[in-house]
């Protein structure tokens, strides 16, 4: 249970907001204060106490984002005052989740922290569409990776370089967050570095929400596609032979359905 003077760093899932662990509910439950992110379903803020404070993170329109030196400013601030503090992050805390800069900066003050886990989208929208990320004879190992070419740049921190050479021939499946505005970039990158342009890609948008649109292309085509559909954040990108195991059950799906007629 979640000590006065401490904080959670608490995944929310992805999306559907009963993809949230148990551990996770009861800290929201027993927070005084909970700072939350833009992806977060705020349907969850509904399981936190009556008195607790909540504070918005994200961008609001037209504005910026809270800083992360801001947030983490508070989060030590409020455990200082004996507060039972929650962080709560879309996905898990700890995949793209800025999680690990936060408990860096409590450990530092010497603030007592969890981390709760919880689902990544990856998990969460390949679960939703049908794309299994590894498959028996097809794919044996994925990655997440992101697409954004300097994480965390409106902070002013630029992340090592990705290694798509690498990337495109060493792991099967390819799961590819914050990649929505950098489409044609990893397009020509994955098809520089050798990688198929018949390679089947998943495009996933709301994974796991009732907005969830799923649609399946190619690496040559996906740019196309997603223009055409209007492709919106939050949206993953999967690149491999998995992706084509969806089409593979639609199809299955639709003749069991004939047969019955
Ligand atoms: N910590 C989060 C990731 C945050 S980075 C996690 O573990 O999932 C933000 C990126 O996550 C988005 O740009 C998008 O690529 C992906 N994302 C988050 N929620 C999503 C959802 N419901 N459907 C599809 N992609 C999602």
């Amino acid at each position: 249970m979640i000590r006065p003077g401490s904080v959670s760093i608490v995944g929310a899932g992805p999306g559907d907001p009963e993809l949230i662990t148990v551990k996770a509910l009861k800290a929201i439950h027993a927070a005084d204060v909970i700072l939350y992110d833009r992806l977060v379903n705020e349907e969850l803020l509904s399981y936190a106490g009556s008195g607790s404070i909540r504070i918005y993170c994200g961008k609001a329109p037209g504005q910026h984002a809270m800083p992360q030196g801001t947030i983490q400013r508070r989060l030590i601030e409020y455990a200082l005052e004996g507060k039972r503090v929650v962080r709560l992050k879309g996905g898990d805390p700890f995949v793209f989740g800025r999680g690990g800069e936060e408990v860096l900066a409590l450990a530092a003050r010497g603030i007592p922290y969890e981390v709760i886990p919880g689902i990544t989208s990856a998990i969460g929208a390949a679960a939703a569409s049908g794309v299994p990320l590894t498959h028996r004879g097809v794919a044996a190992s994925f990655a997440c990776v992101t697409g954004s070419r300097c994480p965390g740049e409106s902070d002013g921190q630029v992340g090592p370089p990705i290694r798509w050479d690498l990337l495109a021939h060493a792991v099967d499946t390819l799961v590819i967050y914050m990649g929505v505005g950098q489409l044609k970039e990893i397009r020509a990158e994955l098809l520089r570095h050798g990688k198929a342009g018949s390679t089947p890609v998943a495009l996933i948008e709301s994974g796991t929400t009732g907005r969830q649109r799923t649609f399946v292309s190619t690496l040559t085509e996906m740019h196309k596609l997603a223009a055409a559909v209007q492709l919106s954040n939050p949206a993953l990108i999967i690149v491999g032979e998995a992706a084509a195991i969806r089409e593979q059950l639609r199809q299955l799906q639709d003749q069991a359905s004939a047969m019955l007629g």
